[in-house]
């Protein structure tokens, strides 16, 4: 596996790959991997001929007061790891080369970004969009892979790539969990053992909102106070957003019907944890 850290040595290889008819597939990530980063790989080694994953903490998502500073890092760890799954080339950005003095152009998705983690992390959708853009144009893949636990910034980048007519194809791959269902993130690391036995509350109340959808149940304020409700009576757990939305518009919806997406945040903690799922209505 290669590591590139320059932006042109990256652009050089990228123009290389093309030239010789390969395909590329993308992985954006911000490291400490762990296996919901490995299967991304894992399914872009399987459909194209170089994987290229990036290694960057990208600073414009994070917000003041946010973990930026003591987002968990492990370069090496995460070297031996994409490496272990045949990844070709890990692309490791200077945010100084990212973000030159002098930059001026950001990337912003209007009207989706505006809800759910948008609203409590304002700012944090157009650094995103603005470092996959950048990262797209700088390893020009034909298809780019994001997980589905990040549903909304799924759906922003998606989005963005239709809006802005960019040649490629932007696969969601299925959220990866623990054996106890609590779904993979770096920030996991940041919880105590009682702070993880909360955490189980997250994905377990998921589940059990399909059981009442289930049972017949299609009021989405019944459905919401019972998730509600199971995250709350955790110990050191702050509910920021559960909501009952349109998977596509992201639009709460006022009566349950076809796929519906129910989407939460919460502290756990000081970790804001997210997870989601997409309800199935017969
Ligand atoms: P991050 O390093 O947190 O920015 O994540 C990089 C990519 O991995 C994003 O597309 C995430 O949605 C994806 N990802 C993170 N956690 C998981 C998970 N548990 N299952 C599947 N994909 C994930």
């Amino acid at each position: 596996m290669e590591r590139i850290v320059e932006i042109q040595d990256m652009i050089a290889a990228a123009r290389r790959a093309r030239r010789e008819g390969k395909t590329i597939g993308f992985v954006p990530t911000m490291g400490y991997f762990h296996d919901g980063h490995l299967r991304l790989m894992t399914r872009a080694r399987q459909e194209s001929d170089l994987v290229v994953v990036s290694l960057f903490v990208n600073p414009t998502q994070f917000g003041p007061g946010e973990d930026l500073a003591s987002y968990p890092r492990d370069p090496e760890g995460d070297a031996a790891k994409a490496a272990s799954v045949g990844v070709d080339v890990l692309f490791c950005p200077r945010a100084e080369d990212m973000y030159p003095p002098g930059s001026r152009t950001s990337v912003h998705v209007e009207g989706i970004t505006d809800k759910l983690c948008g609203e409590s992390r304002p700012g944090h959708f157009r650094g995103v969009a603005t470092v996959v853009g950048k990262l797209f144009h700088i390893v020009q893949p034909q298809r780019a892979y994001f997980g589905l636990k990040d549903y909304q910034q799924f759906l922003v980048i998606k989005r963005m790539v239709a809006d802005l007519n960019w040649d490629l194809e932007v696969v969601g791959v299925e959220t990866v969990r623990d054996p106890d269902g609590v779904a993979m993130s770096s920030r996991n690391v940041y919880l105590s053992p009682r702070q993880r036995q909360s955490a189980l509350s997250l994905n377990r109340s998921l589940r059990r909102a399909q059981e009442l959808i289930d049972e017949g149940e299609r009021r989405p304020e019944t459905i919401l106070a019972v998730v509600k409700e199971m995250i709350s009576q955790q110990p050191q757990v702050r509910i920021d957003y559960v909501v009952l939305c349109d998977p596509e518009t992201l639009e709460e919806v006022s009566l349950l019907q076809g796929d519906t997406l129910l989407a939460l945040a919460a502290f756990v903690g000081k970790s804001r944890l997210i997870d989601n799922a997409v309800l199935s209505v017969p």
